[in-house]
Order: structure tokens, then C-alpha cells, then sequence
């Protein structure tokens, strides 16, 4: 299992929805509040972007 977590999407473990998705948007990670890192660690949600693809809904 040397494969890294992230895949070809671009999608973080945090994100509701793959990147691009008709209404979803970025918002900050609530893990790490979009530090990017807890704990001397890259953030495992954000994957130490500090921000996660959330589905808004309609709009
Ligand atoms: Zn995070």
C-alpha cells in the first residue's frame, strides 16, 4: 500500500464533493481551521491545503 491517500480528483479525505462540482465551493478546513497542519502534522482532512470542496447546495 504505497499509494499516496490522494488520487487523480484532487480530492482531500476532508472534501464532500470532487473539485469542479457544479455547486460545491471551497471553504476552510474546520479541522485545522485552514492552518493546513495540526500538531506538526499535515492536516489528514485537508490534506494540509487548510481547505476542503464542500457541497453549498442550490443557490
Ligand atoms: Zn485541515
Amino acid at each position: 500500500m504505497a499509494d499516496p491517500p490522494e488520487t487523480t480528483t484532487g480530492m482531500a479525505p476532508g472534501d464532500e464533493v470532487p473539485p469542479g462540482t457544479p455547486g460545491s465551493g471551497e471553504d476552510v478546513c474546520p479541522r485545522c481551521a485552514g492552518a493546513g497542519r495540526l500538531h506538526d502534522a499535515p492536516c489528514p482532512d485537508c490534506a494540509g491545503t487548510g481547505r476542503v470542496t464542500r457541497a453549498i447546495g442550490g443557490g
